[in-house]
């Protein structure tokens, strides 16, 4: 029965059998999506997009929902491009009606692995329509993006979508063909990089490679489509990492440079807020002792690697915290999130700066503001 062989679980760590087999840890501190492309995945709280988007949207006063839109199902469309069915040899498949059926098949599997969603198709019927019933999706605008992004690459036009509420959690997305001009998508073309390799800095699964820190901290719900961090209680999803860089270098180019600053800010309040995540007590409020503050420096490093962020290959702590890292994800996400953990533990504001040593280098400075 399939739906036994995808719950399996690894003997030795106990992490489902698909993630091991779906997700790469490499040893430059990034997650592959399948084994040899370099199509990179993070590990972050859905939390981080709706809260980004918000005060995005209040200090600039219009919505930004439809460039992340585009962001997003263009990393879609290039996550199953490069997925290796697809590729050189198996070219046809999406033309073929089984290959179709095997996409959609696939789409609802990496959703489920990855915590997007618990999702069934409904009805499909091939250049025209598609309806899926779509449980707990991790962010609703993002998830469509998703969804639409998968058919466009399969049938090679424009796609729109509709949401229906049916329960709480429970939806239905229905997707059908569409006229629309496809120009806008167009600019937003996602660049890849390729990864600059490092040594291993965790312990990971003989078995399945997943590291000790993600077998330890998250538990996969199958039958719900969800991923949590025990110790923080919330949510995580696997995410392609590309979404937020392609979203912002749109903003920045109609905006300005000025946007990554609200960027920076913004993931790093989250992160000063939420240290529960990486072990705070998540207390504001009060001061921590400086072994807790030390354990969540600690903790930081440690998930960098395991989460996709990046190597961390030194990090020192005096007047200044300095902290370089190889193959970071996203310059100003990272930053943001250095610059919050400072803030949440010392609860006195600072600036961080950064040199970049080369493309895949950079070295971040902290200091007292
Ligand atoms: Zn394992």
């Amino acid at each position: 029965m399939a739906g036994k062989l995808l719950s399996r679980t690894c003997p030795i760590c106990n992490t489902p059998r698909l993630v091991g087999g779906m997700l790469k840890w490499t040893n430059g501190g990034t997650i592959d999506l399948f084994m040899g492309y370099d199509l990179r995945m993070v590990v972050i709280n859905p939390e981080v997009f709706s809260h980004i988007f918000s005060s995005v949207e209040s200090m600039i006063g219009m919505p930004v929902d439809r460039i992340i839109y585009e962001a997003q199902k263009n990393v879609t469309k290039l996550l199953f491009d490069k997925t290796p069915a697809y590729v050189t040899g198996f070219g046809l498949l999406k033309r073929l009606s089984f290959g179709r059926r095997f996409t959609v098949k696939l789409f609802n599997l990496l959703a489920l692995y990855t915590g997007l969603c618990m999702s069934e198709t409904r009805g499909y019927k091939s250049g025209e329509y598609g309806v899926a019933y779509v449980k707990n999706p991790f962010n609703p605008g993002l998830l469509a993006a998703n969804v639409v992004g998968a058919f466009e690459f399969l049938e090679e036009k424009p796609y729109e979508y509709t949401w229906k509420h049916q329960e709480s959690d429970e939806f239905l997305i229905e997707v059908s063909a569409s006229d629309r001009d496809d120009e806008i998508s167009d600019r937003f073309q996602v660049e890849l990089r390729p990864i600059i390799p490092g040594s291993p800095v965790h312990g990971s699964c003989p078995k399945c490679g997943v590291p000790e820190y993600v077998s330890r901290r998250l538990r996969w719900d199958l039958a719900e489509g969800l991923i949590s961090e025990v110790a923080a209680g919330s949510r995580m999803v696997f995410f392609p990492s590309h979404m937020l860089s392609t979203a912002f270098r749109e903003l920045a180019r109609e905006l300005g440079e000025e946007i990554y600053d609200l960027l920076i800010d913004s993931q790093s309040d989250w992160t000063a807020e939420n240290l529960n995540h990486l072990g705070g007590p998540g207390d504001n409020g009060k001061k921590f002792p400086e072994e807790e503050k030390t354990a969540v420096y600690d903790n930081f490093i440690k998930c960098l690697p395991a989460y996709g962020y990046g190597n961390p290959v030194s990090f020192k702590r005096g007047e200044t915290v300095e902290l370089v890292v190889e193959n970071p994800y996203d310059l100003y996400m990272l930053g943001g999130m250095l610059k919050g953990v400072y803030e949440g533990l010392e609860k006195r504001g600072c600036t961080v700066g950064w040199t970049k040593r080369s493309d895949d280098v950079v070295a971040y400075e902290l200091k007292q503001a």
